[in-house]
């Protein structure tokens, strides 16, 4: 790659030098021709022109003794030689018969085969004056008829374009020298400017290498804030995504191996339970005294419905995880869900001797969503708070309304929650301990599937602080339900 990008570069770099000298140099030659004539022509036009009356009537006012008209014409041009440019090199001028345009004398001897008829000579001989130019002829020439004596007279100035020639020449051999050295540091810059691109790229390609073989431990620098920057800054964004989003599947992956681990132990145990007093029953069938026998299909009977329930707490699990639990929300009187909450455990609380305090203020608005669902989730909190505080406590309800949600709040004075597990219990199979909840039917799936409700409704199930012992858990959710049903009204 680097020697490629390299080679474009130098490559760039010489038609770029080459097509600009080529276009200047064009046009500065053609600008240095062009001056020549338009110098040439606007000189002869002054000379001639109306302002020099003195030398037009000099070149035209023959002297009485005058015996040859063409030697005094050719005099007066020799006196103003300098104002027609003629360096007696590369510009002369001649004297020539006006009627047929032979060299009579001149600033330079008559050319070899005489003076060739240009178009301004003929014109001359017609009487014109002839000071067209022609940029393609190697010459510029200007014939201006005159009269001298009664004698007619072409007046003729040569210029062989020798100067402009010789300029051009020079600037041609300027241009490529200039040429030259734009190349050689064309090719230098090439060299640098290959460096400052290729180094970064080259960099980019080794993280992108690494990354794709695993490691997105290296960040990139960022050493300019150019394309290249913003690729490598692009690049660092996306290699830091990678690595979250394969943390995560591999979070993901535990997970799903901890839950499966745990649903299989969750599962034996009350299976081992079950396959034991089933045995001990069938192996002393009518030696084991009847209440025995009945405290033993007791037992298996109990441990039945604790799979029950364990897989029917999966089965919610799973369709939340699949997205088919939709919610069926519909309005209700918050306060009455509350009460009957309530009302429902009141009994359960009395045999454990709580007290069950409710204060539930007036006025709380009707909230939108799937009442079934908010049921259990009140329930389930409830029924923890009476399950996990010694008999004889003091279990308080309460509920309210904050802006434009309503929440409840159960407060206990039971066994609590140890510090450290108060983050782990919303996750499943999660149980501080696994002895009492199970033993009182818990499956330590409950508050995992009561935060999934909660979650689904936008509303928020937590802990709150408290300094004395026992716990207070509160539920929250938006009066209007949630933005987006996942399932379908009903
Ligand atoms: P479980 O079926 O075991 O009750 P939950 O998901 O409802 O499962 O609760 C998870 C764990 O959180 C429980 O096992 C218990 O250790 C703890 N927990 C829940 N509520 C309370 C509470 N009010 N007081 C003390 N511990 C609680």
């Amino acid at each position: 790659m680097r020697k490629s990008l390299h080679i474009k570069l130098v490559l760039i770099m010489v038609l770029l030098i080459v097509s600009l000298m080529v276009v200047v140099g064009a046009f500065l030659m053609n600008s240095v021709t062009g001056y020549y004539i338009d110098e040439f022509y606007s000189q002869i036009i002054d000379a001639f022109g109306q302002d020099s009356v003195d030398f037009v009537r000099d070149l035209q006012t023959a002297t009485d003794e005058e015996e040859d008209g063409a030697a005094m014409v050719q005099e007066v041009l020799s006196l103003y030689a300098g104002t027609l440019g003629v360096d007696r090199r590369n510009r002369n001028y001649y004297v020539l018969d006006g009627a047929t345009g032979r060299w009579l004398g001149g600033s330079a001897p008559e050319p070899e085969g005489g003076v060739a008829v240009t178009p301004n000579i003929s014109a001359a001989l017609l009487g014109e004056v002839g000071i067209k130019s022609s940029v393609t002829a190697d010459y510029m020439d200007a014939a201006i008829p005159i009269t001298r004596g009664g004698q007619p007279y072409i007046v003729y100035i040569l210029d062989n374009r020798e100067t402009a020639r010789s300029l051009n020449a020079e600037m041609f051999t300027l241009i490529i020298e200039a040429l030259a050295l734009g190349l050689v540091i064309s090719v230098l810059l090439s060299f640098l400017l290959a460096k400052t691109m290729v180094n970064p790229l080259q960099r980019l390609t080794d993280g992108i290498e690494k990354a794709a073989g695993g490691d997105f431990s290296r960040k990139l620098e960022v050493t300019s804030a150019d394309e290249i920057g913003q690729l490598t800054e692009s690049f660092n964004t996306m290699a830091g995504q990678l690595e979250t989003n394969i943390a995560e599947l591999e979070r993901a992956e535990q997970q799903r191996k901890d839950f499966v681990a745990n649903v299989s132990h969750e599962l034996r145990t009350p299976l081992t339970n079950i396959k034991s007093y089933a045995e001990t029953l069938s192996d002393g069938v009518g030696g084991l005294p009847p209440e025995t026998e009945q405290r033993f299909l007791g037992v298996i009977l109990n441990e039945s419905d604790r799979m029950a329930h364990i897989l029917q707490d999966l089965l919610t699990l799973s369709r939340f995880d699949s997205g088919r639990g939709g919610l069926r929300p519909s309005w209700f009187p918050f306060a009455g869900a509350v009460d009957d909450t309530y009302q429902a455990i009141l009994m359960d609380a009395q045999n454990h001797a709580h007290t069950v305090e409710l204060s539930l203020p007036d006025g709380l608005p009707q909230v939108r969503a799937d009442r079934e669902r908010i049921m259990q989730v009140m329930m389930n909190i409830v029924s923890n708070a009476i399950k996990y505080t010694p008999d004889g406590g003091c279990i308080r309800i309460s509920a309210g309304q904050t802006g434009d949600r309503v929440w409840m709040e159960v407060d206990d004075n039971g066994i609590g929650i140890p510090e450290g597990d108060r983050d782990r219990i919303f996750e499943r199979f999660y149980r501080v301990d696994k002895a009492r909840s199970r033993q009182s039917g818990g499956t330590g799936l409950g508050l995992s599937i009561a935060q999934e409700i909660m979650a689904q409704h936008e509303g928020r199930l937590y802990l709150v602080d408290k300094d004395e012992p026992g716990l207070t858990i509160r539920m929250e959710l938006p009066i209007r339900g949630p933005r987006e049903e996942a399932g379908n009204e009903g």
